[in-house]
């Protein structure tokens, strides 16, 4: 299971009702005491086993504590269950856990689902303040927060703020279910609550396995107790006070079918100093994400710990910051190819910036430990520098061992080294035909061959960004070689998507059109004498100097294009012109094919 052994079962009581609380990483050994606490709780219709995963990775470094819901698993049930289970109870329920697992220091807490829901009332309840260091909310709003933001939309309603509710409302279809009275304890107790594990596993995508829990139709009968005690009176009457007493995190999965994510916009005025963290993914994080969860918990409960723990202001390094990009991309492990100059070397930058671990691959080993270092200084949490040829397939395989065994499975690759060359098909030798072959498609075929078989095995998403370009959809007389590669790039990279869609991986093609880098200054002319190479290679240069478009554009568009899951991101004005030519006149662009380039 993990260095720290099984988990160790015990009950904790709590008014008329037993907790079954289980606890990972602690061994009895001296340093045991000063790890901090970190209490998961489990959502509807869940049992504590449903933070298995995640509890593993993170009882190497914490105190893990799990525990049983009133009504679910292990735990005893109220008598009577109506009013069992109001949020009030449940805060009883957590005091006497926490009280029980860490006496002497506050906890971090984490929530799913309604474990969530809870969470938001431990973390704004006056009677919890000094109880709770952190809070990591992860799909499951506070009902108080979530009857303002009702309210809110219903005394001003806008176009958007009404599609906003009727959205939600729409999303919220099992919330009315499990209103009506015995019918949900039926159905969870019949054909449902068989049903269950396999529904849950189509629809999430779950890799194979049991069930967490066997007591699941009895926790979901239970569990209705929680949105029958809670959900209608509190978004009546929510909470005038709801505001967070610790630093919280919230935690997004952006294909949440049951949450929009609009419910979280009005937040920070709840839980100031929010850090926002979004996940491609649907609910249940938990089980499809662990390794991401685990990693985000970690970095979250760290930084508090290193705050000063507890403080209820906002601390350096924990604060919200930070945009789409650091919600994102924060933490991640992004690996890009042809990182030592231009459009590689800024793509590396701008997820450095969003505060991702970079791992720069480039034939040439001083660009690319130059752009790791500058990495560091732009604030990644690590960066590392590889020296290899993406078209060396023994090389690509030792560099996929490597970075798997030091940092971990990449969670964004992007197969970005390339060469240019330019000269007509007559002209161009088999030799020249050969490189740009090897290293702008065969440098791609083996980073995503090698790369998408960890994030499969993994089993927890991820996404390959592959540089083709315009020329990949535009024919050219002078660029045979270099087009048909990259329209082979982008062919693969639509392959790929649809290939890879099922496990949760994107896959985007980035188009830049004339990009002002160094690309123009290696780029082979066949054909021509070795005097007139270089003639044409100061030209060319000459001339993309003067269009003058950035790199840093480019990785913009390219991260932009991940957030999306864009499949293709045409990036210059003449990229996406060309690419709309191409599907309205194709004859035009044929005729286009035809001209001399400027050279
Ligand atoms: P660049 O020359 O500035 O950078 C390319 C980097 O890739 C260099 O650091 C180089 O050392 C590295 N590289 C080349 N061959 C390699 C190999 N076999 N193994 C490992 N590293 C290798 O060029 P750029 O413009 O930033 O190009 C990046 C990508 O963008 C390329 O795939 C290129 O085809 C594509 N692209 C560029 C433009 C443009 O106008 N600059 C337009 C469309 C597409």
């Amino acid at each position: 299971m993990n260095g720290n052994g099984e988990a160790r079962e015990r009950w904790v009581r709590s008014g008329d009702v037993e907790l079954c609380v289980a606890e990972y990483g602690m061994e009895g050994k001296e340093e045991d005491a000063r790890r901090p606490t970190v209490v998961l709780v489990h959502g509807y219709p869940d049992s504590k086993e449903v933070w298995s995963s995640v509890a593993e990775r993170l009882a190497d470094r914490f105190h893990v504590v799990l525990y049983d819901v009133r009504g679910h698993g292990r735990s005893s049930a109220p008598r009577p269950l109506r009013g069992g289970f109001r949020l009030e109870k449940l805060t009883d329920d957590f005091l006497a856990v926490a009280d029980a697992v860490s006496p002497d220091r506050p906890v971090h807490l984490v929530g799913h689902d309604w474990g969530s829901v809870q969470g938001w009332e431990f973390a704004t309840a006056k009677r919890t303040e000094g109880r709770i260091v952190s809070f990591t909310s992860v799909s499951g709003p506070s009902l108080d927060h979530f009857g303002h933001w009702i309210k809110h939309r219903m005394r001003h309603p806008t176009p958007r703020r009404v599609a906003q509710l009727l959205g939600q409302g729409a999303r919220s279809w099992y919330v009315y279910a499990l209103h009506t009275p015995v019918l949900p304890e039926l159905a969870w107790r019949g054909a449902l609550g068989r049903q269950w594990p396999r529904m849950l596993a189509r629809v999430e995508k779950l890799p194979p396995g049991e069930y967490p829990t066997p007591s699941l139709p009895q926790d979901a009968a239970h569990g209705a107790w929680l949105y029958r005690d809670n959900v209608r009176e509190r978004l009546a009457h929510p909470r005038a006070d709801a505001y967070a007493h610790a630093p919280v995190q919230l935690i997004t999965p952006s294909g949440d079918p049951f949450l929009s994510e609009r419910l979280y916009d009005d937040l920070d005025r709840w839980a100031p100093g929010l850090r926002r963290r979004t996940v491609p993914a649907k609910h249940w994080l938990p089980r499809t994400r662990p390794g991401q969860l685990a990693e985000w918990i970690t970095e979250f409960v760290t930084a508090t710990e290193d705050a000063g723990g507890g403080t209820t202001s906002p601390a350096k390094g924990l604060t919200g910051d930070c945009g789409p990009f650091a919600e994102r991309f924060g933490g991640q492990l992004v690996l890009v190819t042809g990182a030592g100059s231009g459009i590689g070397r800024a793509t590396a930058f701008a997820f450095a910036e969003a505060g991702a671990r970079i791992v720069a691959v480039d034939r040439d080993a001083e660009t690319a430990s130059r752009t790791a270092e500058l990495a560091r200084l732009l604030g990644a949490p690590g960066a590392w520098a590889e020296t290899v040829d993406v078209s060396d397939e023994q090389a690509m395989e030792k560099l996929a061992e490597k970075v798997r065994t030091e940092h971990g499975v990449v969670d964004v690759l992007v197969n970005n080294a390339g060469i240019g060359l330019s000269g007509t098909f007559l002209d161009t030798s088999p030799e020249e035909w050969r490189r740009v072959l090897d290293v702008n498609l065969w440098g791609v075929i083996h980073g995503c061959r090698l790369f998408a078989r960890q994030m499969v095995d993994r089993g927890q998403g991820g996404h390959i960004v592959n540089t083709a370009s315009a020329a990949a959809y535009l024919p050219s007389r002078a660029l045979p070689a270099y087009s048909t590669s990259k329209a082979a790039v982008l062919m693969l990279s639509e392959c790929l998507r649809a290939e890879l869609a099922e496990h949760g991986i994107g896959v985007t093609a980035v188009c830049p059109g004339f990009v002002n880098t160094n690309i123009t200054a290696t780029a082979r002319f066949a054909g021509v004498t070795e005097k007139e190479q270089e003639r044409l290679r100061s030209k060319s240069s000459r001339l993309y100097r003067i269009r003058n478009y950035p790199p840093e554009k480019v990785a913009g568009a390219l991260l932009h294009g991940v957030l999306r899951n864009a499949a293709v991101v045409p990036v210059t004005p003449e990229a996406r012109g060309a690419r709309l030519l191409a599907r309205l006149s194709p004859r035009a662009l044929r005729a286009m094919a035809r001209l001399d380039p400027p050279l």
